[in-house]
């Protein structure tokens, strides 16, 4: 038998905490889980009662109407949110976009913008993709030109997630173009009555069918310059790279806990399923694809601790980050598959959490950084 295991970063306090999490997903979640994917996006009132319980601002500092929170409580509740297989609810984004204006914002964006976002009032996007090139940060077009006390904006964003539902987008724009990296800047866009401002599609998507996932476009929209990011041009790029551990690591998070799911999920279904008279557990290949999956969930979970642990401490470097991500996304998508099979055909019906796991797994190779750039990034530090 093995020993039970215990992350090094819990304690009672998030043991506590988990609890509630999970309750607030049995109850607020989970019953309307079918018709969110129909609609593609979740409730607005989901986003209502999060604030009411301080789980959309959960590392921030109370002075900002954040619950006081680190990187442990923002773990528990991915692991929560992954142990009920959603994906929709955009909380990830809308917290990285909090970061942003948290790290680098002004006094009065902070206190204008982070107390709104903890109490669900405002929801987060974050627009960097355009439909030319999502890798490539220093390619985009969007254009930002100032005039008097506002500037113009033109472009348009894509894949966007929380598009369709944002307050407020942290958006990327350059304001001069010729200066490479150090002419692009970020922009706090209010989305309620900005002129010239719309929503495209809300894409149809491979999985993750309860997430709004949008286009975005910009026509001549009059921002504030009060809305610069940080008050200064050109910082746009400097202040992007500062938090990409925060995501990289966050998405590790949700793939370690997906990846225990599925192993979960197949090793109650192989204990069930009877074929040749006997239940498909004690068919070797069965034990033996399962016994692997399980021993990658175990690495996972201990790189992944590892990393929380770090974040924790504020001592997680941008490289380590960009492995975990990689490693974990790229595992869950083989054990999903592994695991799939071993349904037989359940495995290709809907109405079951691993075919529907299958397909979200997807993007997660591709968003918040792709794996070909998560490597990139690694080997520049060989
Ligand atoms: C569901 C979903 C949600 C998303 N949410 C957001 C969001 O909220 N905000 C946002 O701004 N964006 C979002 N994105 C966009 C996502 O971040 C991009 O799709 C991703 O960064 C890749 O950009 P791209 O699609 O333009 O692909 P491209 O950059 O065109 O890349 C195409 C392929 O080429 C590879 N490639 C590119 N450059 C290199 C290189 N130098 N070396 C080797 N290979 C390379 C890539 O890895 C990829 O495999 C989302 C995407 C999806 C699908």
């Amino acid at each position: 038998m093995t020993q039970p295991y215990t992350s090094p970063w819990m304690n009672p306090e998030l043991e506590f905490f988990r609890d509630n999490v999970r309750r607030f997903f049995a109850e607020e979640m989970v019953p309307h889980q079918e018709r969110w994917y129909a609609q593609h996006r979740v409730d607005r009132e989901l986003w209502y009662k999060a604030g009411e319980l301080g789980l959309l601002a959960l590392d921030l500092p109370e002075t900002y109407g954040g619950s006081g929170g680190n990187f442990a409580h923002l773990s528990v509740f991915f692991e929560e949110q992954a142990a009920v297989g959603d994906w929709g609810f955009g909380v990830q984004v809308h917290h990285i976009a909090a970061h942003y204006i948290l790290n680098h914002g002004t006094e009065e964006q902070k206190q204008k913008y982070l107390p709104r976002m903890a109490s669900g009032e405002m929801i987060g996007a974050i627009g960097m993709t355009e439909p030319g090139g999502g890798s490539d940060l220093q390619g985009i077009r969007t254009r930002a030109v100032r005039a008097g006390d506002h500037y113009v904006i033109n472009g348009s964003k894509t894949f966007i997630s929380n598009g369709a539902m944002a307050d407020l987008i942290v958006l990327v724009t350059k304001t001069d173009p010729a200066a490479g990296s150090k002419g692009m800047s970020l922009f706090l866009v209010e989305t309620a009555d900005a002129e010239g401002f719309s929503v495209g599609r809300v894409l149809e998507k491979l999985g993750q069918h309860n997430a709004d996932t949008a286009e975005l476009a910009f026509q001549d929209v009059r921002v504030p310059a009060a809305n610069l990011l940080g008050g200064e041009e050109g910082n746009g790029m400097r202040q992007l790279m500062s938090d990409l551990s925060y995501e990289r690591v966050g998405c590790a998070v949700g793939a370690c806990a997906s990846i225990e799911r599925a192993v979960r999920l197949t090793t109650e279904y192989v204990r069930e399923r009877k074929t040749f008279g006997k239940p498909l557990l004690e068919q070797q290949n069965i034990r033996f694809r399962l016994a692997d999956a399980a021993t990658q969930a175990t690495l996972a979970r201990v790189f992944v601790d590892h990393c929380i642990q770090r974040m924790v401490e504020g001592n997680m470097d941008a490289v380590t980050a960009s492995k975990a991500k990689l490693w974990t996304t790229e595992t869950l998508c083989q054990v999903v598959d592994e695991c799939l099979q071993m349904f037989g055909g359940y495995g290709y019906m809907m109405e079951y959490p691993i075919t529907r796991m299958y397909a979200d797994a997807r993007v997660q190779r591709i968003y918040a950084g792709t794996s070909e750039i998560m490597k990139e990034i690694i080997a520049r530090s060989l």
